[in-house]
């Protein structure tokens, strides 16, 4: 092998590895897009097994859920829910 063939190999292994890169980009971001769908149809959210605010996103307060186990806002957010 010469330095011309050792040249485009390499030149082919570093755009196979672009390629490579851009698709894996590509497939987070349609990852992304598919949480984001089953989050907006999935309420109550659950968060690696934790209750979160249907508002806020922040986790419920364990202590409110043992009261509600129904709660779907935390405290703040289920205030401002009912003043409206
Ligand atoms: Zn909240």
């Amino acid at each position: 092998m010469d330095v011309v063939d050792r040249a485009c190999h390499l030149e082919t292994a570093q755009r196979q590895q672009a390629i490579d890169n851009q698709r894996a980009r590509q497939n987070d971001k349609q990852r992304a897009k598919q949480n984001d769908r089953q989050c907006v149809h999935k309420p109550p959210l659950e968060r690696a097994g934790v209750r979160v605010c249907l508002d806020c996103h922040n986790p419920i307060n364990p202590a409110r859920l043992c009261a509600l186990p129904q709660s779907v806002r935390c405290v703040e957010c289920q205030q401002i829910y009912e003043s409206q």
